[in-house]
């Protein structure tokens, strides 16, 4: 009995300890003292500003709840946070997720451990056996908040342009405009919002593959991150393949939705008033779709459309990996933000890399000698870039002399296949005329049944067609040593890099 009354009044102590400790929390502050100037800008209303407000309370204080957790015991390592969660009832990737958050504020430290296991051919597979947590002593409020506005990551040129920051902003201050990203500074209100949910600033590649293979562990996902089902698979709706890239699966998927009110809207990108420059836009009809079908290389920053879904509205994002990256990260550190709770499918496109309108595609057009008013067409495969006219002419360049074009930020990505999608869809891999098709999560197996038993797709399984899932392991596994190559040039030259 008295061990009881002792538990009790420790968890107590703790408890209260963690909710001072939330209370001087950056983000939680910025929040409170800029109540004023976010209900003015009328992104939230103060309905929705409480709701984020009391998520991230909750989120921070199980957070702290968790370094008081670490710091009163001796020896660290899974077991101790697999106890951790047990006491707490989360689930253990939800735990890490926290642990990966106390690291970044330089308050624990997280060594994976592996060991060799050497096989039968005599090479050797890196498996994980541990992780060693130790506390550091430090003075919490002495410590710098790592939470800075997103100015940042534009200026170290790092910046993906998903748009996500921008999306969510509570006083809208942030204006993506030709891939690039601006602050207005006398807007701002420091909360460290658009930080936390970018992707370029930091991104628990492992926790994301957790999540998305609904798992607790370290496992290695290979090149391709974690899929339950690989497909080839082209549209049956003629309207859709007449103007489709590949197989027009993304445009069906959405169609689909769409048609059956599982979704009330997308967003996507559509061709914009400058040709061949996208533009993020909502997709609410057939129309929409067809508007917005067909691969651009330019960089759009869909998700900063977040901010005009209404409430309540069921959401769909096609985009490319980054932006993808961003709504699982968003969901893992979920703090409420409404847009993003209503994201309810993630269709992934493949990407190798963006250009800037300017000084990459226009530039392209101007090496192939082509007007951009007789661009019908354009296309990455087969290591060459693609341009067909409205004249019937099919002109192409290697990959190789026009990559210097391409984004500079887009050099420090590592994934091709859109590994946080729930669906990820692409044409490397496929037969011409089709796509291949990665089903990731159950939302995206349910959604690929539905196209099925709807007769809206062809499908046959990937390994029954050529050039099939090496070519896109390999493709992808040369993205990942290129973006590698550039994050280790970076540091070398105490340049901010991802903290992947
Ligand atoms: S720019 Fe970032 S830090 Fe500034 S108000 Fe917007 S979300 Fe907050
Ligand atoms: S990567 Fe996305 S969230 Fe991050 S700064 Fe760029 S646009 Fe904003
Ligand atoms: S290469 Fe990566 S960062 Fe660049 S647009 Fe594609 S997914 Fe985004």
């Amino acid at each position: 009995m008295s061990n009881k009354v002792n538990n009790e009044v420790k968890f107590s102590w703790e408890y209260l300890k963690s909710v001072m400790q939330t209370l001087d929390s950056y983000k939680v502050r910025a929040l409170i003292d800029a109540k004023e100037e976010i209900i003015e800008c009328e992104v939230y209303d103060e309905e929705e500003y409480n709701k984020i407000l009391l998520k991230l309370i909750d989120e921070e204080r199980i957070k702290y709840q968790l370094y008081n957790y670490l710091r009163n015991n001796q020896t660290l390592n899974l077991s101790n946070l697999e106890a951790f969660s047990e006491d707490y009832d989360l689930l253990l990737r939800k735990t890490l997720s926290l642990a990966y958050l106390l690291e970044k504020e330089q308050l624990i430290t997280i060594q994976e451990v592996y060991e060799k296991n050497e096989n039968a051919e005599g090479g050797s597979k890196k498996i994980f056996k541990d992780l060693v947590v130790s506390v550091d002593d430090v003075n919490l409020t002495s410590i710098k908040p790592i939470y800075e506005p997103v100015k940042v990551i534009f200026d170290s040129e790092i910046c993906s342009g998903c748009g996500i920051c921008a999306g969510i902003c509570p006083v809208d201050c942030i204006m993506i405009k030709n891939g690039f990203g601006e602050i207005d500074d006398d807007k701002c209100i420091r909360c460290g919002l658009c930080y936390h949910v970018c992707p370029r600033s930091y991104l628990p590649v492992d926790i994301l593959n957790m999540y998305q293979d609904n798992v607790s562990e370290y496992k290695d996902y290979g090149k391709i991150g974690t899929f339950k089902e690989a497909y080839c698979a082209r549209t049956k709706i003629d309207e859709i393949r007449e103007v489709c890239q590949d197989g027009g699966v993304s445009s069906t998927a959405l169609y689909y939705l769409l048609d059956n009110n599982i979704v009330d809207l997308a967003l996507g990108a559509k061709m914009g008033e400058k040709l061949w420059c996208p533009e993020p836009t909502i997709i609410e009809s057939k129309e929409d779709i067809l508007n917005t079908a067909g691969t651009k290389y330019v960089n759009n920053p869909n998700l900063m459309l977040l901010n005009q879904v209404g409430p309540e509205k069921k959401v769909a994002v096609v985009g490319v990996p980054c932006m993808m990256q961003a709504l699982l990260k968003s969901k893992i550190f979920d703090i409420d933000i409404p847009s993003l709770t209503n994201v309810k499918y993630r269709i992934g496109i493949f990407c190798m890399e963006s250009f800037p309108y300017q000084e990459g595609f226009l530039k392209i057009c101007e090496k192939l000698n082509v007007d951009v008013e007789n661009v019908k067409k354009t296309d990455i495969n087969k290591g060459k870039f693609f341009i067909y006219t409205k004249d019937g002419e099919e002109l192409s360049v290697p990959i190789k002399e026009v990559t210097s074009l391409a984004r500079e930020d887009c050099e420090v990505c590592f994934d091709l296949t859109s590994e946080s999608a729930d669906i990820s869809i692409g044409s490397i891999g496929a037969p011409s005329g089709w796509n291949a098709v990665l089903v990731r999560t159950e939302e995206g197996k349910e959604l690929y049944q539905a196209l099925l038993e709807n007769d809206l797709i062809e499908s046959k399984p990937i390994d029954e067609v050529k050039p099939g899932l090496p070519l896109l392991i390999k493709i992808a596994n040369s993205k990942r040593k290129k973006s590698n190559s550039h994050i280790s040039k970076k540091k070398e030259n105490n340049q901010k890099y991802p903290q992947y």
